[in-house]
C-alpha cells in the first residue's frame, strides 16, 4: 500500500514547478469528491462520518444540494420544492434523513389542480381526453411487470449492462414503440408528466433512456408498492443544510477545479474559490467526480484520449426549473403543453424539445412554477425566452385573466444544466456502457451521477453504497 507521502511525491513530481511549490500548503485527503449535489454529498458523509476517511468536497455553488431548489416565501417562511419534489424510499433512504434529524413524511402533490391542455407554440386548445387514473395506474402496473426483468442491467448502475449481443432488443426500440408493442399506451401520460418528460420527447428516446427516466421504483411508488418522504419542514434542502453543517470546513464553496493531474497511486488537484480567487491545491489518494461529465467539467481533469472519447459520445437533455409570479395565470391550474395532434386521445404525442413543459401553480400566491426541457445546446437565457414567447402566446389567445402583453415576473430559476446523459443506439451496440465502466477506478478516479446511473437523488445513493466498497479498497 503506498503511504500518503509517497503519492505527494510521485504525482508532484510531475507537475509544473510552481505548482510543485504551492503544494506544501496542500490538503491532503484519502478522497476528494468533486460535485455536493445528492451523489457527492451523500458520498463525503459515508466515507468522512462511517468509513473515517479524510475527504475535501469540492461544490461550485456557494450551498449544498445541486438540483434541489426550495423556495422560501419571505414573508411567511413558507417553502416551496420547485426542483425536486420527492425522494423515493428505497433501502436506507429515510435512515439517511434521520441521522440528520431532518424529519420526513409522505409526500402528497400540490392540491388537485384543473389540467388545460394547450400547444403553446399556436395557444390552440388540445382537447385530450387524458385516461382514467384508474385506467392509467393499471398500465403502470403492468409496464412494470415487463420491465421487471431487466431491472439489475440498468440499476441501480451499469455493471451488469449486458455485452451487446445479449442486449434485449425491446430497451433499444424507440419508447412509443414499447409502449405500443405491449398495450401500454394508458400509462405514457403519467410516465410523461412524472418524471419522463426529462429527455424531451420520450416516444423518440430509447427505451432504455426513457426507462431511465422513469422505471422501476417510480413504477412502484405510483402502484403504492414503495413509498414517496419529503422533509416535514424546511424543504428538501433542509437535508443538504445539515449535511453542509455537519461537513464544515471539508466543503470548498464556489470553486471549481481548475487544473488536476491523475496518476494510478493518487491525484493532485489545483481548486479555485471564484470569489476569492484563492488556489487549494489537494493532494488525494482518490477522486470521485459526482458531476455530469460533460467537456466543460471534464476539460481541467486531465482526461485522456480514451476517457475523452467515451464521455464525448454522451448527449444531454438542458434542465430548467423556475418559479414565476403573474397575477394573470388562473390559481388552481396547471398549463400542460402537448401539441394539437394528441387530440383526442393519443397518448404518445408529445412536443419536440426545447420546449416548456407546463406553468402549474404551487398553492402560493400567484406563484406558479415552470419548467423548461432544452436540447443539448439550450441555454438559460434561450429557455428564460422561450417561456416568455410561450406565456405571450397564452395572454394572446385568451388562456390567461387579460390579454395585454407583460413579461414573466421570475422569483426564482435554476439551471439544472445537462441531464439525462444518453448515446446512440449504435453506440449502445457497440459496447459503449463497457467501456464507460472502465473508467470506473481508473487513473484513481471513480464517478457517480446520473451518467453512470439514473436520476433519482436516492437510487444515486444506492448506487454510491455499490461503489464506495471499491473506492475503499486498498485505502
Ligand atoms: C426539475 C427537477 C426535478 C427533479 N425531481 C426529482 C425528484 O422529485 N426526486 C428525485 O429523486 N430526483 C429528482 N430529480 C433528479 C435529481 O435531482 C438528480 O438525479 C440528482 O440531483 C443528480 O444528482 P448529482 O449529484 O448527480 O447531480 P446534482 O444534484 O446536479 O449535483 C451536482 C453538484 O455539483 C455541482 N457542480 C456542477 N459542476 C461543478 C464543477 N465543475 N465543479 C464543482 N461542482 C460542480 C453543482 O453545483 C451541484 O451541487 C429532479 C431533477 C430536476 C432537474
Amino acid at each position: 500500500m503506498l503511504s500518503l507521502a509517497s503519492i505527494v511525491l510521485s504525482v508532484g513530481a510531475a507537475l509544473p514547478l510552481a505548482t510543485a511549490n504551492a503544494l506544501s500548503g496542500a490538503l491532503h485527503r484519502d478522497v476528494v469528491v468533486i460535485g455536493g449535489g445528492a451523489a457527492g454529498a451523500y458520498a463525503a458523509v459515508r466515507l468522512r462520518d462511517d468509513f473515517n476517511k479524510s475527504i475535501a468536497l469540492i461544490e461550485k455553488q456557494d450551498i449544498l444540494g445541486g438540483m434541489v431548489d426550495t423556495y422560501v416565501d419571505q414573508k411567511t417562511g413558507a417553502t416551496f420544492d420547485f426542483g425536486v419534489q420527492t425522494f423515493l424510499n428505497v433501502s436506507g433512504a429515510k435512515a439517511f434523513f434521520d441521522r440528520f434529524n431532518v424529519s420526513v413524511g409522505s409526500y402528497s402533490s400540490s392540491a388537485s389542480l384543473i389540467t388545460e391542455y394547450i400547444d403553446f407554440n399556436t395557444g390552440a386548445e388540445v382537447d385530450f381526453e387524458v385516461p382514467s387514473i384508474t385506467a392509467q395506474i393499471v398500465a403502470i402496473a403492468q409496464f412494470l411487470t415487463v420491465i421487471e426483468p431487466w431491472e439489475s442491467m440498468l440499476q441501480p448502475g451499469y455493471w451488469n449492462f449486458p455485452d451487446p449481443s445479449n442486449i434485449p432488443d425491446d430497451l433499444l426500440i424507440p419508447f412509443g414503440e414499447f409502449l405500443t408493442k405491449y398495450g401500454l399506451e394508458d400509462g405514457a401520460p403519467i410516465i410523461y408528466s412524472t418524471t419522463g418528460l426529462g429527455v424531451g420527447n420520450m416516444s423518440e428516446v430509447a427505451t432504455m433512456f426513457a426507462l431511465q427516466s422513469f422505471g422501476w421504483d417510480m413504477a412502484r411508488a405510483l402502484t403504492g408498492q414503495l413509498g414517496l418522504f419529503t422533509p416535514t419542514s424546511g424543504g428538501n434542502q433542509a437535508l443538504y443544510n445539515a449535511i453542509a453543517t455537519d461537513l464544515g470546513d471539508d466543503v470548498l464553496y464556489s470553486s471549481t477545479v481548475l487544473k488536476s493531474r491523475r496518476t494510478n497511486s493518487g491525484v493532485s488537484l489545483t481548486v479555485r474559490n471564484h470569489k476569492t480567487g484563492q488556489l487549494t491545491p489537494i493532494i488525494a489518494r482518490r477522486l470521485l467526480v459526482a458531476i455530469e461529465p460533460t467537456e466543460d467539467n471534464t476539460s481541467p481533469l486531465d482526461l485522456s484520449p480514451s476517457e475523452q472519447n467515451t464521455l464525448a459520445k454522451f448527449t444531454y437533455s438542458n434542465e430548467f426549473a423556475g418559479l414565476v409570479d403573474n397575477a394573470v395565470f388562473n390559481t388552481n391550474y396547471t398549463y400542460f403543453n402537448l401539441p394539437s395532434t394528441a387530440a383526442p386521445n393519443h397518448t404518445l404525442i408529445f412536443q419536440e424539445e426545447p420546449m416548456v413543459a407546463s406553468f402549474e401553480y404551487t398553492g402560493l400566491d400567484h406563484l406558479f412554477r415552470v419548467m423548461v426541457i432544452g436540447n443539448t445546446t439550450s441555454t438559460a437565457d434561450e429557455a428564460k425566452a422561450l417561456a416568455q414567447t410561450n406565456f405571450n402566446t397564452l395572454l394572446k389567445t385568451g388562456h390567461l385573466s387579460s390579454p395585454q402583453d407583460q413579461k414573466l415576473s421570475w422569483a426564482a430559476f435554476s439551471t439544472h444544466g445537462p441531464m439525462h446523459a444518453r448515446v446512440s443506439v449504435d453506440e449502445v451496440k457497440s459496447g459503449f456502457y463497457q467501456d464507460l465502466y472502465k473508467l470506473q477506478g481508473a487513473r484513481s478516479t471513480w464517478w457517480t451521477g446520473g451518467a453512470f446511473s439514473v436520476n433519482f437523488q436516492t437510487k444515486l445513493w444506492e448506487f454510491n453504497e455499490g461503489l464506495i466498497p471499491k473506492i475503499l479498497e486498498g485505502l
